[in-house]
Parts: structure tokens; C-alpha cells; sequence
């Protein structure tokens, strides 16, 4: 089956009654079916979403449908759905099944989008390339030698080798874009706040945000529609009004756009993917923009703040996964705290154990000062920066990775590698901005390459249009 790559015309055909959401669905479960070893899925849920699109496609045949009727899509394993097995792509989870659905899911739902199957993901997304995970690593669709990113390695995959028309992932500090950008996809993260977090099973709470991974920015537009906006069953979500992303339109009027010396001139960027920055720079210059190449001198303390305060966060957060109530519980022990101790120890992987224990140190009492205080101030220098940039400049453009994507198991031996792949995404995580990661160029070896584009915050409408603009004038 030919499929069109955006859902409008999708939709289209699906009025006309050229093809049926019955069949739609049957293409996406055979096309998982023989991919099944890029591991990408958790779950599918074949059986359930059969019937709903034979449902569906009477409310078609009926004209009663709604908006996103004809969307099938791919939810992280992070995101609650009610009465299916939520785990966080971690042991710890095994058998736990969600009372509630997510806000963000729940708003889709709504509109009759389909959910095919949970993605695999990096251990309560923790990870750059989607091998943290209890079931294992993703390979990429691009080259299966390759990893797809992380940590929603599972979500990018599952978009570009064609088994759902969208995904819907979480970034607490790149895990959208980045793997968008290893599987040459597109990766948006709202401005923290612009999407509930009710349902998104928390890793740092200060930087989740739920996450677009598509093929155009017409879906994206459309699917940030429908999930933005006021919760009460999240105080932090924005009550901000949501304006008609679907609505963005083709923008080329000249912009003002800086690029950072340091990131160009830094000793981990890829001498390809530097050369396709720089192209994509000339390019818009060429057309009119004004780009200048300036100073941002705290690059450098924005990885170390990351770590410091997420891994705070998540010592916090996790300590609520004992054994006790839910999920997986150690045998054969005679006490408590041996209880607690043991099911932790064999419930949570090695990633996420050392994170804990880091985050653990950084919030007692003799080092509570010394790293997470300051690495709160740290992260309000770097707010406060990028705000002033902000008043003289519409959009940051920087690559989204250092690097094109690595070998399976290349990483993953030396944490500090691993958090080094995500030093151009944490920028926005810390700072709360909305990013998108489109795909631009590619490498000698024909690997995908990102290009990521930051905006002021809340407004997506305007990074939309720029990136739609950046992706179709002729490069
Ligand atoms: N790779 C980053 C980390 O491990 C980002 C993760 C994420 O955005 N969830 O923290």
C-alpha cells in the first residue's frame, strides 16, 4: 500500500472512500509484523484497534467523525492508558496497568485518532539510544546497525519505517528531537507547560514535556493542536489560550537568527554535520535573514546543570516504585526495608540505579549547596541569557546532535559519552523554549542529520511556519 505522507490527504482518501481504515490499520499491523526485529513496539494492540476501525469507518461512511479520524499512532511507554500496561520500558513496572489515560492521549482519543501499540523506550527515558531499555535496545529502520536515539528510540523508528503516521513521545532533555534526528524525522517539543504532564510518568518534573515525532509539520501543527492546553489535573499546565496551530502559514519573511560560536566551534560537533549547519546558515542569508554568529559562553555548564537537577528530580520521583503497591515485587524477602531494597536493586536497571544514587548525593544535606542550589542558579543564568537573545533575535538554529547516530552498544559502555550526545538538546529543556529538530542533509555516509531551531516561548506557532519554511525552500 502507497501511503500519502500527511494525514489531510490521508483523510481525504479516507472520505472518498478510496481506501478504508480497515485496511489502513491491517497495512500498519503486517508492516510492524515483518519489522518486528527493529523492536520498536512493546505492545501492539492489534486486536483492539481492528475493531475500533471498523468502527470508525462507519462513523466515516456516516460523516460523523472527528477531526483526527484516519490518525494511528504510537504512544511512549511513559504514557498512561487506561486499563493497558504502562512500564516505563523498566522491569519495575512489569504488570502495572494504568486506571487513568493521559491528558495529552485522552485529547487525541477524542478526536478519534487510533492507538496502535506502546513504543519501546530508554528506562523512564533515561538514555540517548534506546538501549537502557528491559526489552532491550531499537535498532534504526535507516540501517539496523545503527541505534535510533533515545529515549524515544521506539516512537522515531516507529514512524520512519511506516508502521503508524505519528508518535507521540516525552523530552525531558532531547528525547523527541534527538531521535527524530537519527531517524530522519521530525521532533517537536512544545514550551514546557504548553502540554499537560497528567499521565506522563515522571522522570524530572521541571523539564517533561510530551513530544511530537511526524513526518510533516502539517501533522505536528495538528497534533499540538489537540493536546495543548489547560488541565485541572495539572496545576503547572498553562492556561494560556491555544491559538489554531493547524492554521500555521509558509513564512519566509526575513528573520533574525543567531548561531552560537561555540557550538560551531566545539570539539565534539561532526565535521559533516557542522558543514550542514553552515550550508543551511549561507542558505538563509542568501534569502534574506540576517544570521549572525554569536557568543554563548555558558554552553559549558549546561550539561553538568542538566545532570545535577534531573537526576534530583528523579531521585525524588522514583522513590515511589517499592514493590509495595504496584508493579514488580522481589521474592523471598524477610523484612521491609529488605523488601524495598531487593525489589529496587532488581527491579531498576543499571542507568537509572546510578542516577538515583546521584541524585541522591546531590540533595543531601552536605552537597545540597555545592550542586543543586547552584546548579538551580546555573540553570536561571542560562534562562535569563536566552531571554535577552530572545529580545534581539526570533530563532537559535544548532544542530540537534553532535554526532550522526552510533553503532548498537557503542555508547552504552561510558555514561559520560552517552550524556554528551545530548549537549545541544538539553539547551531548551533547561531553559523551557520550544524546539523542533527537522531533517537537514545528511552525512558522507549517508547518515541523517538535524537541524534544530529554537524559539521564544509559546511560540510554536511561529517556530511551525519557520520550519515548514526551512524544509521546502529549495535548498
Ligand atoms: N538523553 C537524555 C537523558 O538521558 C534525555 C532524556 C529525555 O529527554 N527523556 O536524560
Amino acid at each position: 500500500m502507497n501511503l500519502p505522507r500527511s494525514l489531510a490527504v490521508l483523510q481525504s482518501d479516507l472520505r472518498a472512500g478510496n481506501i478504508s481504515l480497515t485496511d489502513l490499520v491491517t497495512h500498519y499491523l503486517e508492516q510492524i509484523r515483518t519489522g518486528h526485529s527493529l523492536n520498536c513496539f512493546l505492545e501492539v494492540f492489534s486486536d483492539e484497534i481492528r475493531k475500533q476501525a471498523k468502527l470508525l469507518d462507519q462513523k466515516i461512511r456516516q460523516k460523523k467523525a472527528a477531526r483526527l479520524a484516519g490518525l494511528v499512532i504510537g504512544i511512549k511507554d511513559l504514557l498512561c492508558y487506561k486499563n493497558h500496561t504502562s512500564q516505563a520500558g523498566s522491569r519495575i513496572l512489569e504488570g502495572f496497568t494504568a486506571s487513568y489515560t493521559a491528558t495529552a492521549i485522552q485529547k487525541l482519543i477524542d478526536q478519534d485518532a487510533l492507538i496502535i501499540g506502546r513504543n519501546n523506550c530508554d528506562e523512564f527515558g533515561m538514555g540517548s539510544t534506546n538501549e537502557t531499555s528491559f526489552a532491550g535496545p531499537v535498532l534504526n529502520p535507516l540501517n539496523t546497525n545503527l541505534v535510533p536515539g533515545g529515549s524515544s528510540g521506539g516512537s522515531a523508528a516507529a514512524v520512519k519505517a511506516g508502521f503508524c503516521q505519528a508518535a507521540i513521545g516525552t523530552d525531558t532533555g532531547g528525547s523527541v528531537r534527538q531521535p527524530a534526528a537519527f531517524c530522519d524525522v521530525i521532533g517537536f517539543k512544545p514550551t514546557y507547560s504548553r502540554i499537560s504532564r497528567y499521565g506522563l510518568i515522571a522522570y524530572a518534573s521541571s523539564f517533561d514535556t510530551i513530544g511530537i515525532i511526524a513526518q510533516n509539520i502539517a501533522d505536528t501543527a495538528l497534533l499540538l493542536e489537540t493536546m495543548a492546553g489547560k488541565d485541572e489535573f495539572d496545576s503547572t499546565a498553562s492556561t494560556r489560550e491555544v491559538p489554531a496551530y493547524s492554521h500555521f502559514a509558509f513564512d519566509s519573511k526575513p528573520k533574525k537568527i543567531a548561531v552560537f560560536n561555540e557550538v560551531i566551534e566545539h570539539p565534539a560537533l561532526h565535521t559533516d554535520i557542522r558543514r550542514n549547519i553552515l550550508k543551511a546558515t549561507d542558505k538563509l542569508k542568501k534569502d534574506g535573514h540576517i544570521v549572525n554568529f554569536i557568543d554563548f559562553p555558558l554552553l559549558d555548564y549546561i550539561l553538568p546543570a542538566y545532570y545535577v537537577l534531573t537526576t534530583a528530580e528523579a531521585s525524588s520521583n522514583l522513590s515511589r516504585f517499592d514493590g509495595v503497591k504496584y508493579g514488580f515485587r522481589a521474592e523471598n524477602c524477610a523484612s521491609l526495608d529488605e523488601l524495598y531494597n531487593k525489589t529496587r536493586t532488581e527491579g531498576f536497571g543499571k542507568e537509572v540505579l546510578r542516577r538515583i544514587t546521584l541524585g541522591t548525593f546531590v540533595l543531601s544535606a552536605s552537597y545540597y549547596d555545592a550542586y543543586y542550589i547552584k546548579a538551580q542558579k546555573v540553570r536561571r543564568r542560562i534562562k535569563e541569557n536566552i531571554t535577552k537573545i530572545f529580545s534581539h533575535y526570533d530563532y537559535i538554529i544548532l544542530p540537534t546532535t553532535p554526532a550522526p547516530p552510533y553503532k548498537l552498544g557503542e555508547l552504552n559502555k561510558n555514561p559520560l559519552e552517552m550524556y554528551l550526545a545530548d549537549l545541544f538538546t538539553v539547551l531548551a529543556s533547561i531553559t523551557g523554549n520550544p524546539a523542533i529538530s527537522i531533517p537537514y542533509g545528511k552525512t558522507e555516509k549517508d547518515l541523517p542529520a538535524g537541524l534544530q531551531i529554537i524559539a521564544e516561548d509559546f511560540n510554536e506557532m511561529n517556530l511551525l511556519s519557520f520550519s515548514d519554511y526551512v524544509l521546502h525552500s529549495d535548498r
